[in-house]
């Protein structure tokens, strides 16, 4: 269990000022210069020796991620050195997810910081935070701090006193979840439609207007500030080893109380949930299944909730993913297929459209995904179900075919009976 001391997040439900005077006194802005100091490949090799792993839901290492950009300026075709940026995804839309609108309303200072010492370290000639349309109060109170960081001289030129010149933009998006992955965001950030690029190039040699960028999520650059006062050690020795550091967790559904907490990565799920949010409703042995990443990831029955651990390595390891840490619980009054039937709805809805698997096929997924909730349809659709979700996932330009495919797979593989059961019963109800 995370001590309390060691919360990156203290006023994460609000309950002190978002203003910068209360931020520094949580110690927010504190010796932000020194931190500058140590310069940009030392900063870069405390984030890696920390074990941060991105907080967005790929979990990749946000050191490594940082190492990528170019050492050397690159240069246009005239010539002229391209500016390099750093990007911040505040475009949370992942159904369930709801860890870093928090941050955004009540700790925004530990971002704007965050952003001063990544676009630093990376070599940024500025940080663009796309933040999600509908969050519009949360918008507010990012500008507000952005203002205060200006007016106090702790970003813009000559920031913190450091000689760096770091100018920080909030930029809103028009609420398509697919905005959220990094190439669409940019694509959008750039003023044109929301639609992923293919890859390569990554961001780090093409991103934003052409140039190298890096795209992080908001939790991620948050706690860097943190993690370089208190010590790269101190992070690493939090959770479990390849998973370490806190972890902002939202749970919701069938509890009692949903809530989001900060906890160390590698807590057990089913302490997580009957700790903080009071249990499951009815009682654990009334628990159905958990959603345990935000919607994308596959659902885990209760057989599986009752000892799995919440970190990247131990829910990979049952077929799942840590994602978003956005813990979805559904007790046994659930119809787990209907459930899971609309969220195909939602990913054939949010498709871009651009390549054929995700178009057709999350479209193909929802329309049988309806019949299984009937049970209209035969035991051989549910193979065919699951073949053409392998088809899809791995083979789109973007994740979001996974994100449509593997909660399809979780279903079939741990739900099969139920679904079978069904098709029985529409069958003797019809004949
Ligand atoms: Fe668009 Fe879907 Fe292809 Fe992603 S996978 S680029 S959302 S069509």
């Amino acid at each position: 269990m995370l001590k309390p001391e060691n919360r990156i997040f203290p006023n994460l439900y609000g309950a002190m000022g978002a203003d910068l005077a209360s931020a520094k006194k949580r110690g927010d802005w504190y010796g932000t210069k020194e931190l500058l100091a140590k310069g940009k490949e030392a900063i870069i090799a405390e984030v890696k020796d920390s074990g941060l792993r991105g907080r967005g839901g790929a979990g990749f290492s946000t050191g490594m991620k940082w190492s990528f950009m170019p050492k050397e300026p690159v240069k246009d075709k005239i010539g002229n050195p391209k500016p390099s940026y750093l990007v911040v995804n505040a475009d949370e839309s992942e159904p369930g997810t709801c860890k870093d609108r928090d941050i955004l309303r009540h700790e925004p200072h530990k971002l704007i910081e965050g952003c001063l010492i990544g676009g630093f370290a990376i070599g940024a000639k500025a940080v663009y935070i796309y933040i999600r349309g509908e969050f519009v109060n949360e918008a507010i109170a990012v500008q507000k701090a952005i203002d205060e960081a200006y007016d106090a001289g702790l970003i813009g030129k000559n920031a913190c006193g450091s000689g760096i010149e770091m100018d920080v933009y909030l930029h809103r998006g028009a609420g398509a979840y697919i905005c959220g992955e990094e190439t669409a965001l940019l694509e959008s950030l750039e003023g044109k439609k929301g639609q992923p690029r293919l890859k390569p190039p990554f961001p780090a040699g093409a991103g934003l207007y052409g140039c190298p960028t890096t795209v992080n999520n908001v939790e991620s650059i948050a706690v860097v500030p943190t993690i370089l006062r208190r010590s790269p050690k101190w992070f690493f020795d939090i959770g479990r080893p390849n998973n370490t550091g806190t972890k902002v967790f939202c749970i919701s559904g069938h509890v009692n109380t949903p809530c989001n907490v900060e906890e160390e990565l590698g807590i057990q799920l089913k302490e997580l949930i009957e700790k903080y949010a009071g249990g499951v409703r009815g009682g654990w042995d009334n628990l159905l299944a958990v959603i345990p990443g935000g919607s994308s990831v596959p659902c885990l029955p209760k057989s599986i909730c009752d000892t799995v651990l919440m970190d990247f390595d131990s829910l990979r390891a049952v077929q799942s993913g840590l994602g978003t840490a956005a813990v979805i619980v559904m007790d046994k009054s659930t119809d787990i297929i209907a459930a899971i039937a609309r969220l195909s709805r939602f990913y054939m809805h949010e498709s871009c459209g651009q390549c054929t698997p995700c178009r057709e096929g999350t479209g193909w997924m929802w329309r049988v995904m309806t019949r299984l909730v009937k049970g209209n349809a035969t035991v051989q659709e549910i193979d065919d179900l699951l073949d053409v979700t392998k088809q899809i996932e791995g083979h789109t330009i973007c994740a979001l075919g996974d994100a449509a495919a593997w909660p399809i797979q979780g279903l079939i593989r741990h739900f099969r009976p139920e679904i079978e059961a069904r098709i029985k019963n529409y069958t003797k109800r019809v004949a």
